[in-house]
């Protein structure tokens, strides 16, 4: 039989959420060993999103999002201040395309400000047409702190904190199963040089892979396991000059916050993400999904001329409530007590706003742990 390594703290999933935990735990003094699938860090849902800052408006009040958000959202700003991440707090317009859609902006903006979002307000379409003059709508909500961020030079910077702690990070190191131990968890690593870890603590932060995980961890009480579901979301990029110099937002879809407009650092324009529920991985852009963006982005923008979008990229959501639930869902964040095992902590359904979040979401994690 192969030797064991015995470690500390293990936290597999290397995107910006399990980054961010071993980041945490290692600044608070504990041995970290991050465990990467993939030959690079955050290649997967972390790589694939809008790299949005979101101010934290839309999420029930209580929830770990809303809460997460908001707080996490504090946090993202002074870090990237501190560290110099390329980001631009360049605000959001959420716009009413009809009479029906102002009402929803307004408990929209009651929503925001129970979730402790006290700088957006409501105008109407003249001062709509003079903050944005190529953008239509009868009104909009405009959020100041929602912003942009360059999300790869975060996940460096949480990299160089670990490091810097005497965490690691090990590459091309997908976990393959396990065992609960009375009071440790065995793993199986595979990989080039597989090898067999005994750690005192496990941190599933595996994204997609998360339930795989925990599925395969032998003696883990599956009842604490959420649902599993995935919601695609397509982007297509605009060829040609953005047309508004804020995030544009619609009003939200069930499973997702709308076809929106958000820019990159360099200003570019990009579309989406729509929502496809699907049962299946895969990151295919079908360029036929171009007439709904062209009809959804009209509505806010209706210059949009015939031919300016191309496929560009697309995501996937974890999610724990699927279509027929509404496509909500909170994060579930489980500490020792709820996975029913003192070395295992387990983290399901962290869609957006997961990039937001994930220095907050690392705070609960290390507490939960008890860093
Ligand atoms: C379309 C879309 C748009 C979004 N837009 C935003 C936004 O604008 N703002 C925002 O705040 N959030 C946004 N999000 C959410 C955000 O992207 C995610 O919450 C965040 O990236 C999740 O990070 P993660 O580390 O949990 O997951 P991931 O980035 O998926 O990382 C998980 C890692 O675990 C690894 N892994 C999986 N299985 C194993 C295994 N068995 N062994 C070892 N490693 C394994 C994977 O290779 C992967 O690197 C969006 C999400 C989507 C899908």
């Amino acid at each position: 039989m192969s030797e064991v390594l015995e470690l500390d703290c293990v936290v597999v999933g290397g995107g910006v959420v399990g980054l961010a935990v071993a980041r945490e735990l290692a600044i608070a003094g504990r041995e970290v060993v991050l465990l990467e699938a993939e030959p690079i860090t955050g290649s997967i849902t972390s790589s694939r999103n809008s790299e949005v800052i979101h101010a934290g408006l839309y999420y029930p009040t209580g929830s770990l999002k809303a809460e997460l958000c908001v707080a996490g959202r504090h946090r993202l700003y002074g870090y990237c201040d501190e560290r110099h991440i390329p980001h631009r707090r360049c605000g959001k317009l959420v716009v009413a395309s009809n009479e029906a859609e102002v009402a929803y902006l307004e408990k929209l903006l009651k929503q925001a400000k129970a979730n402790g979002v006290d700088d957006c307000r409501l105008i109407d379409a003249t001062e709509l047409a003079r903050l944005e003059p190529r953008i239509r709508g009868f009104a909009a909500l405009v959020s100041p702190s929602t912003g942009i961020i360059d999300s790869h030079r975060l996940m460096e910077a949480y990299i160089v904190d670990i490091e810097a702690h005497g965490g690691a990070i090990v590459l091309n190191s997908p976990v393959l199963g396990g065992e609960l131990l009375s009071d440790a968890i065995r793993l199986s690593v595979g990989g080039r040089d597989p090898v067999e870890i005994e750690a005192r603590l496990v941190v599933n932060a595996a994204g997609l892979g998360a339930w795989a995980i925990s599925g395969s961890l032998s003696g883990l009480d599956r009842k604490a396991m959420p649902e599993r579901h995935y919601a695609k979301g397509c982007y297509f990029s605009l060829s040609g000059r953005a047309p508004a110099g804020r995030l544009i937002y619609p009003v939200p879809e069930p499973g997702g916050l709308g076809v929106h407009l958000t820019l990159d650092l360099a200003g570019q324009a990009r579309f989406g993400p729509d929502v496809e529920w699907v049962e299946t991985i895969d990151y295919d852009v079908d360029p036929r999904r171009a007439d709904k963006f062209y009809a959804a982005i009209r509505r806010y923008w209706p210059d949009l001329a015939d031919g300016a979008l191309q496929p560009a990229y697309s995501g996937m959501r974890p999610k724990v409530v699927g279509p027929e639930g509404g496509g909500g869902g909170d994060f579930v964040i489980q500490g020792p007590e709820a996975t029913g095992h003192p070395a295992y902590a387990a983290l399901y359904g962290i869609e957006s706003p997961g990039l937001t979040a994930s220095m907050a979401i690392a705070e609960r994690v290390g507490r939960l742990v008890g860093a």
